[in-house]
């Protein structure tokens, strides 16, 4: 069938709106309208840094309606609504161990461009277009999936605010929820209150942890992060970030979150943890880090990374759905909508960071 993508050509272009083919589905595939796609920081690097090959159709934070499964899908029908997420092999040590985002083909599955054999659902005049990013590629009115990339999720879901739950609310809810498991007596300090920042924010409070510390350089964020029930607000470009840390947390925090993959963040991170503390790593960025040791050896602290919040999408979605309709998990607050056509001015908006979380509705 014949779709229409925002489709990327260069680091610098922008992204073109362009009628594109889309391979009916395979017998373990599910056929989604897009109704809603978030826009996630992975989508800009892989445009503008880490450039794939081109053209390639990006977007990985779909939310949908099924219209078609192919012969092997059971438990998915026409009309389910469903929120799209990374894709995993399903068949690894890893996978069958209930670590998904650890997937031994997660790389050939998600930023490969491609399905696993490295064929692309996706052609223009039938010329391959890479396609299958985080096995959805939903900058785009229809995508094909694998059924393990959908979370099936009730008739009355919002689809719009959920959208981002499937890459990048995971990701930072699940680093808290999933990596950290604080009890509401720890203290958690994130660098960089972004969307993934902020839903590790959402993610301890929900947590009934009351001491959240939120460090970021922009005044906007830190307001939205002091409303959504950070304790302590920081400026990131104050020379005494750490001794603030110390001050707030009574000595030092238990958890450290970084999104930045900055290196002087993170040591000022590791610098913020209390002894015992533990420091994560969600960022995508400086491909080394420079460590003090001595805070390793001589203060037993602890560096983790994780990826997509070490979570099961499959359980960890409804989780947070549940804390949403709870209250307790308001996402909303962060996200911005933007028609899909305004797609540039969503991109944009991402890297200048005027808009915390971009949900492109169609
Ligand atoms: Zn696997
Ligand atoms: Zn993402």
């Amino acid at each position: 069938m014949d779709i229409t993508a925002a489709v990327a050509r260069g680091a610098d272009a922008p992204l073109a709106f362009e009628t594109v083919t889309l391979e009916d589905p395979r017998a373990d595939e599910v056929l989604v309208r897009i109704v809603a796609t978030g826009v996630c920081h992975t989508d800009l690097v892989t445009k503008s840094v880490f450039p794939a090959e081109l053209p390639i159709v990006l977007g990985h934070e779909g939310s949908g309606i099924v219209e078609q499964v192919g012969s092997a899908v059971t438990d998915v029908r026409p009309g389910d609504r469903v929120l799209l997420t990374y894709s995993s092999c399903g068949d690894c040590s890893r996978c069958t161990s209930g670590l998904p985002s650890y997937c031994e083909n997660f790389v050939i599955l998600n930023t490969s461009g491609g399905r696993a054999d490295f064929t692309s659902p996706l052609s223009i005049d039938g010329t391959r277009v890479m396609g299958a990013f985080f096995g959805q590629s939903s900058f785009a009115t229809h995508a094909l999936v694998s059924r393990r990339n959908v979370v099936v999720v009730d008739r009355d879901t919002d689809l719009v605010t959920y959208a981002p739950f499937g890459c990048g609310v995971q990701t930072g809810a699940g680093a808290v929820a999933n990596v950290m498991r604080p009890r509401p007596g720890d203290s958690v300090v994130i660098f960089g209150v972004g969307g993934v920042g902020m839903s590790a924010l959402l993610a301890a409070r929900a947590l009934d942890v009351e001491n959240v510390v939120a460090v970021d350089l922009s005044a906007e964020r830190l307001a939205v992060a002091k409303e959504l029930g950070a304790s302590t607000v920081i400026d990131g470009a104050a020379e005494d970030v750490v001794a603030q840390v110390h001050a707030a947390t009574g000595g030092g925090a238990t958890f450290a979150l970084d999104t930045t993959a900055l290196n002087p963040v993170i040591a000022t991170a590791l610098q913020a943890l209390a002894p015992m503390g533990t420091l994560v790593l969600v960022g995508l960025g400086e491909p080394t880090m420079d460590l003090e040791i001595g805070h390793l050896t001589g203060n037993g602290k602890a560096v983790r990374g994780c990826i997509e919040g070490s979570c099961d999408p499959q359980e960890f979605i409804p989780q947070l759905i549940a804390w949403h309709r709870a209250g307790k998990f308001p996402i909303e607050k962060v996200i911005r909508t933007y028609p899909f056509w305004e797609i540039n001015q969503a991109v944009h908006d991402a890297e200048s960071g005027s808009t915390i979380k971009p949900v492109l509705v169609l």
